[in-house]
């Protein structure tokens, strides 16, 4: 059936191949990083179409984000041509969503339902844990949303979890009461938040086997990237999709029932690949078991084990493999790469990370100069917070960047409440929304009217956003009636554009409905009059939002306000809204995966930042740190960067950092270490130092205090030693003007003076090759001749 020169196995070696030709029920591909798992995914996928044993709709291929999945798609498209059409690749959440969409009235929600982000939840959050009174027994918002997030990964519905709480306890006793009144209340809303998209998808399928049947029948092929990340609920959604069609069940009396056999009873085949070095969600609830228990749940699956990497050179792959090798309770991989062994990682250590910052954004021209495109480089840190020092540098440094996740574009305030606008419309239920839009623009309601608006509703049993539509009868003044009027005159024009009634209507137009929206409520108008220049800023962001709602009706010619609403929520961390070659990508560790790039800089190389201080206490905390410091290390193709700062400013406060372990874990034959720039050592460019110039004494543009006043450069080398491994202590050595001293680096010398006492001292020395330099004798690799 398959040939060498079948173009869709050119370009893979034998193991390869066999996971692309296998034909059975389950395949489980583990392989480590860089290995082409996910080219094998797609070459897999293209392969069932071009052979015709599938046709599109019959294949859902999952990946981790829409990027990915919109990257896979034009690769199948690229492969087979215009045979990909109609094939459901996306996100776990994705295809939720579109299941829940089409499925949502067998248990009373619509179509139009909510998406509700982490901050919708945090706001409903708040006010259920203010009403049940539930602080007094210490449970915060915050807390109380991620423990229920949990329960839901685990499928854990409220009304069970309250039978089952522990009720002696009254914490324990408020937390399920806040449960079940949060569900109730997305019920209400019409909305569900994304845990629920999972979960309820799942409950769905059990309680309405016909319907599991439906996609059951539909799909033959499932495959999964990424696998090692999946969560209990997304497990099970896939167990309910893989199990055979359940057939018919009838009725024959008498209390039996017999199952009608289905001409097809098996299940649809399943492909996973993952990597369990590469798990880095287990604090959402992601459980490597999914992948080591893979063949007990199917059996009979055929396993492929990749071992050759075509991302990374040698001595990348040389380094990723010495640090994971410190995670027991793994089985031992070995990756390796024709590639060779390329250029030494390089390390670095600044004095603060701002001098960091300024080594990377240096050090980024320089790889531009050899010809790597801005967008083949990528900056990781641990934490969002991170990526300021660095964007402070790379604006004045004129790099262009972009920050792939963290705040997003859609978090914005004033993008949150165009949508809320559209939501109103969309979805009346969604109270969230409504409340939100009430008083934005300010139209004089207040917290009294709000509240007037929710009892008059409450009593007569309408919506609250019906309620708006009753301004006279709740007995309000008139300014603040005809406000309300007004509001819900607007609400009304927009929902006549975008959910038009009757056989002719015409396709909504999502831009139309946003415009009349953001004009007639006076939102626009209220931020142009405006003298903060923030707000001119918030006009650009909508006029953005116009422009992406024009962009996805190009892209969707049929797609609705719905759709659209869709698209928005499920943005996820490493999609982004536009994808503009040209600058350097910053993220966080999280996002960076399954990417690859060129040059790769991990920063903040320390203790309490990786692993992270969190972690510390997690039962199985350190070891995640250290799969997360793997897939950074995994990204880069040829150049590798790992830097860290002797002082790090947190919080508000600056503090001494500690080199990583996980630097220690590395051999220091392949770390090629460079200090600060314009330490006494004198190697690379003097900018760091230029940048502290004409700024008063004791005092940087950052605030940061500077290190102590004697001998800097003998902190930051002694710190680099401490990194580095070589830990010397030279406390002891003699040393006098007129010696003859070798140094590991600088070579041999003569020492011209020592100045200082005990383990301070310094010893002047003017080495032959490259000059005059200062050492701490302690620290200093140095030797007497
Ligand atoms: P990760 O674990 O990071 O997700 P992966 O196993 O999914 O990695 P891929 O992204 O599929 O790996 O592949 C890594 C790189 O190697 C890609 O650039 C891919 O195109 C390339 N590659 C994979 N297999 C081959 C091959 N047989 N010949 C040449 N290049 C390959
Ligand atoms: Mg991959």
């Amino acid at each position: 059936m398959f040939t060498d020169r079948d173009p869709l196995l050119e370009g893979l070696n034998p193991p390869q191949r066999d996971a692309v030709t296998y034909r059975g029920p389950a395949l489980l591909i583990v392989a480590g990083a860089g290995s082409g798992k996910t080219r094998v995914l797609t070459h897999r996928i293209a392969s069932l179409l071009e052979s015709r044993e599938a046709w599109p709709s019959q294949i859902l291929a999952i990946t981790f984000t829409n990027k990915a999945a919109g990257e896979m798609r034009e690769r199948v498209e690229q492969l087979v041509g215009e045979r990909a059409k109609g094939m459901w690749i996306s996100t776990f959440h994705s295809a939720c969503v579109r299941i829940l969409r089409r499925e949502a009235d067998h248990f009373g929600f619509t179509k139009s339902f909510t998406i509700y982000d982490s901050g919708d939840v945090r706001a409903l959050m708040k006010r259920l844990v203010k009403e049940h009174e539930a602080e007094a027994f210490g449970l915060t918002p915050a807390g109380v949303q991620s423990r229920i997030s949990k329960l839901k990964n685990e499928l854990q519905d409220a009304d069970s979890f309250s039978r089952q709480a522990n009720t002696s306890d009254p914490a324990e006793r408020v937390f399920a009461a806040i449960f079940q009144d949060y569900q109730r209340q997305l019920r209400k809303a019409n909305a569900f938040d994304f845990d629920d998209l999972l979960a309820q998808t799942v409950f769905l399928f059990r309680a309405f086997p016909q319907v599991a049947d439906k996609y059951r029948r539909r799909f033959t092929h499932i495959l999964v990237d990424e696998y090692q990340d999946t969560n209990h609920a997304q497990y099970q959604l896939i167990r309910e999709l893989t199990k055979p069609v359940q057939g018919e069940t009838m009725d024959l009396g008498g209390g039996m029932l017999a199952i009608m056999p289905e001409d097809e009873p098996q299940g649809a085949s399943l492909t996973v690949v993952g990597d369990s070095d590469q798990s880095i969600y287990a604090f959402r609830g992601a459980d490597i078991r999914n992948i080591t228990e893979f063949e007990r749940d199917f059996p009979g699956a055929k396993v492929v084990l990749l071992e050759q990497n075509y991302r990374s050179s040698q001595n990348i792959l040389d380094a990723a493999n010495a640090v994971i090798r410190n995670n027991f309770d793994r089985k031992d991989k070995k990756l390796w790469t024709s590639e060779g062994e390329g250029a030494p990682v390089v390390g670095f250590t600044g004095y603060s990370q701002h001098d960091e910052a300024q080594f990377i954004a240096d050090e980024i021209e320089a790889v531009r100069r050899q010809g790597v495109d801005y967008s083949d480089i990528a900056v990781f840190y641990r934490t969002n917070s991170q990526s300021r020092a660095l964007e402070e540098i790379f604006i004045r440094s004129a790099i262009p960047y972009r920050i792939m996740g963290g705040t997003k574009f859609y978090d914005r305030a004033e993008i949150k409440d165009a949508l809320a606008y559209l939501m109103a419309v969309v979805n009346p239920a969604d109270e969230l929304a409504v409340r939100r839009i009430l008083n934005r623009p300010k139209r004089g309601i207040g917290a009294v009217t709000e509240t007037n608006i929710a009892r008059f509703a409450a009593d007569n049993d309408i919506s609250f956003r019906d309620a708006i539509g009753h301004a006279a009868e709740i007995g309000l003044g008139p300014k603040i009636r005809g406000a309300l009027d007004q509001l819900d005159g607007v609400l009304r024009e927009a929902q006549a554009i975008l959910l038009p009634e009757g056989e002719d209507a015409k396709p909504t137009s999502v831009t139309e409905g946003l415009q009349i929206l953001l004009n007639k409520s006076g939102y626009l108008d209220t931020l142009r009059r405006s003298r903060d220049p923030q707000d001119e800023a918030r006009v650009e962001n909508l006029d953005e939002l116009v422009a992406v709602t024009r962009e996805f009706a190009r892209n969707n010619p049929e797609g609705t306000v719905v759709d659209f609403l869709t698209e928005v929520a499920l943005v996820a961390d490493s999609d982004d809204l536009d994808d503009s070659t040209g600058t350097v990508s910053l993220m966080t560790l999280h996002t960076a995966k399954g990417l690859e790039f060129d040059t790769v800089f991990l920063t903040g190389v320390e203790e309490d930042l990786i692993p992270h201080r969190i972690s510390a206490g997690e039962p199985g905390g350190p070891q995640e740190e250290r799969r997360l410091f793997y897939v950074g290390i995994t990204r880069a193709r040829k150049r590798l960067y790992l830097s860290l700062a002797m002082t790090r400013a947190q919080f508000g406060e600056v503090s001494a950092a500690m080199p990583s372990r996980f630097l220690q874990e590395i051999p220091a034959g392949l770390i090629e270490w460079r200090q600060s720039p314009g330490d006494v050592n004198g190697r690379g460019g003097t900018q760091s130092r230029a940048l502290n110039a004409n700024r008063p004494r004791g005092e940087n543009r950052w605030g940061v205090k500077p290190l102590e006043k004697k001998a800097p450069s003998a902190a930051l080398s002694e710190f680099t030693n401490r990194v580095t491994g070589k830990v010397r202590d030279n406390g002891d050595l003699e040393l006098a003007a007129g010696d003859r001293v070798r140094h590991d680096d600088f070579g041999e010398g003569t020492v011209d003076q020592v100045t200082g006492v005990g383990a301070k001292r310094i010893a002047h020395v003017r080495f032959d090759e490259v000059g005059p330099k200062k050492l701490l004798i302690k620290v200093a690799p140095i030797e007497k001749l």
